[in-house]
C-alpha cells in the first residue's frame, strides 16, 4: 500500500495506520501499538474519542471554513473565550493557527511590531536557549538551539543568541542549591542582554519543560520568576513556547502555572487539537493587543487557514474534555504513578543517568557511567535502537540523541495520552525496558 508519499525519512518504508482505539493505533495488519509519547506530545486524549468525533461532525455539518479577512466564527470565539479565560495573568487575546510553528513565527513577529508601535524600532533582537526547539519553519528554527537541525539551513536563518539552559542534572554544581543554580543559570540572560544592549532586545523565549531535544527537563524552581525579573528589568518581552508541555501535559493547563510566572506571550498547539485537528495558538498580552490596536490596528500577518472552524471546534473540544473531565488531576496522578514506575525499574539501572519532568511529560536520560555522567558514542545512535526494538515490541516513544555543550546523552520522552490506565503504564515501561535491554546488549 505505500506508495508515492514521503516523510521524514526517505529510508524506509512504514506501516499504515488504520485506526485508533484509546491509548493504541492499530496498523493495516492488526498490530498494535501503545501511543506512549502520543505522537510527540499531541494525542493527550487518545485516539478516536467519541466526544471530539461527535464535536467535529456537528461543526462539518454546519460549516468547514469561511476565511479570517471576512468573518469570525463560532468556535473560534468560544475557543479564544475560554483560553484567554484560562490563561495566567495578563493573557488576553488569542490568534488561531495551524501548528506550533506558526504560534511561534506570529509571536516573533507580533513582538517586533509591538515594539515598533511603542516607537522602539531598535529592538529586533531575540535570546534562546541552547537546549530548545521552537519549529521548523525559518524564523522558529533560528530560535531554537537544535544544532542538529540548523546545520544545514544555517546561512538561511536570521542570527539568534543562545544562552545556557536550565539543565539541573548535568550544570548543578555538588554544592549549589537548586535555588543558587536556578539564579545563576537566569543570570546568563541577563549577561547576554548587557552584552547586546538591551535597547536592541525584543524577546526571550523558552520552554518552561524542555520537550523534544531534551526530553521533559524542567526548570529549577525559581529560574523562570529570575527570568521574568531580568525581562521586566530591561523591557525584555518573555515567550514561552508551551508547544509541547502546554494544554494540560504537566498536569496544570498552563505549564508556566507551576512556576508561578505569567509571561508575555504563550505559544501552544500539539494537545490544542490533540491530534484531531492541525491547530495552534498563540496567546498575548492586553499590552501588547493594545499597543497594536491604538497604533496601525492591524497585525501584519496572517494565513489562510488561521481560525479555521474544525480546528477550532476540535480545540474547543478539547479544553472542554481537559477541563470537563477533570483531566488535569488524572495527569498529575497518572504522572506520578509513571514516574514511580519509571525509578522502581530504572532506579538502580547503570546506564539511566536522570529520571524527570512533571505530570504525563517525563524523560529519562541514558549515560555510559552515572557516575561520570558520560554519554554513549553518539554513532551508536542508542536511541534509535531504543525506538525500532520499542516499535517492533508494539510500544511508541519519542527518542533523540545529539550533544549540547558537548555534552547529554541519548534520551527518551514519555508523553502518553491523559487517560492512560494503570495497565497500560506497565505495559509502557515493561516494553521500554525490554527495548533499552535490547539495545544495549546489541
Ligand atoms: N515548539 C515546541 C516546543 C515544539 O516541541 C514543537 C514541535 N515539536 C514546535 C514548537 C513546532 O511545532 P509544529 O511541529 O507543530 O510546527
Amino acid at each position: 500500500m505505500p506508495g508515492h508519499v514521503f516523510g521524514r525519512t526517505t529510508k524506509g518504508v512504514l506501516p499504515v495506520a488504520a485506526r485508533g482505539e484509546g491509548c493504541y493505533i492499530i496498523d493495516s495488519s492488526g498490530k498494535r501499538y501503545l501511543d506512549g509519547s502520543g505522537g510527540a506530545a499531541v494525542s493527550c486524549l487518545g485516539h478516536s474519542d467519541a466526544g471530539l468525533r461527535a464535536a467535529l461532525h456537528a461543526q462539518l455539518d454546519a460549516l468547514a471554513f469561511a476565511h479570517t479577512g471576512f468573518f469570525t466564527s463560532e468556535p473560534a470565539e468560544s475557543l479564544a473565550d475560554a483560553l484567554a479565560a484560562h490563561a495566567p495573568e495578563g493573557i488576553e487575546r488569542v490568534y488561531l493557527v495551524s501548528g506550533g510553528s506558526e504560534a511561534v513565527e506570529a509571536a516573533i513577529k507580533l513582538a517586533r511590531q509591538y515594539f515598533l508601535e511603542i516607537g522602539q524600532p531598535q529592538r529586533h533582537r531575540v535570546i534562546a536557549r541552547r537546549q530548545s526547539y521552537h519549529g521548523n519553519t525559518l524564523g522558529a528554527l533560528a530560535a531554537g538551539g537544535n544544532a542538529w537541525r540548523r546545520a544545514q539551513f544555517a546561512p538561511l536563518l536570521v542570527e539568534t543568541s543562545h544562552i545556557a539552559p536550565c539543565y539541573e542534572y548535568r550544570d548543578r554544581q555538588e554544592d549549589e542549591t537548586q535555588e543558587a543554580y536556578g539564579q545563576r543559570a537566569a543570570d546568563e540572560l541577563e549577561a547576554e542582554i548587557r552584552r547586546l544592549g538591551p535597547e536592541t532586545v525584543m524577546a526571550f523565549i523558552a520552554e518552561p519543560v524542555v520537550g523534544a531535544t531534551a526530553g521533559a527537563v524542567p526548570a529549577v524552581p525559581g529560574y523562570l520568576k529570575r527570568i521574568r525579573q531580568i525581562c521586566d528589568r530591561h523591557g525584555v518581552l518573555l515567550i514561552l513556547d508551551e508547544v509541547m508541555c502546554g494544554m494540560g501535559r504537566t498536569g496544570h493547563l498552563f505549564a508556566c502555572e507551576e512556576d508561578g510566572v505569567a509571561p508575555d506571550m504563550i505559544t501552544i498547539a500539539k494537545g490544542l487539537g490533540a491530534g484531531y485537528q492541525p491547530v495552534g495558538a498563540l496567546l498575548a498580552s492586553g499590552r501588547i493587543y493594545g499597543a497594536i490596536a491604538a497604533g496601525s490596528g492591524f497585525f501584519q500577518h496572517g494565513h489562510t487557514y488561521m481560525g479555521h472552524a474544525m480546528a477550532a471546534a476540535a480545540a474547543g473540544a478539547v479544553l472542554d474534555a481537559i477541563l470537563g473531565r477533570g483531566l488535569l488531576a488524572r495527569v498529575r496522578e497518572q504522572g506520578a504513578k509513571l514516574d514511580a514506575a519509571l525509578r522502581a525499574e530504572f532506579g538502580q539501572h547503570p546506564h539511566v543517568g536522570d529520571i524527570r519532568g512533571r505530570g504525563l511529560f517525563r524523560g529519562i536520560e541514558l549515560v555510559e557511567d552515572r557516575a561520570g555522567k558520560t554519554p554513549f558514542d553518539p554513532a551508536r545512535k542508542l536511541h534509535a535502537q531504543i525506538k525500532k526494538l520499542a516499535f517492533e515490541a508494539g510500544l511508541i516513544c519519542y527518542p533523540m540523541g545529539g550533544t549540547i555543550d558537548g555534552q547529554r546523552g541519548d534520551h527518551i520522552l514519555l508523553a502518553p495520552p491523559f487517560i492512560i490506565e494503570d495497565a497500560q503504564i506497565d505495559e509502557l515501561v515493561g516494553k521500554l525496558s525490554g527495548a533499552i535491554r535490547g539495545a544495549l546488549a546489541a
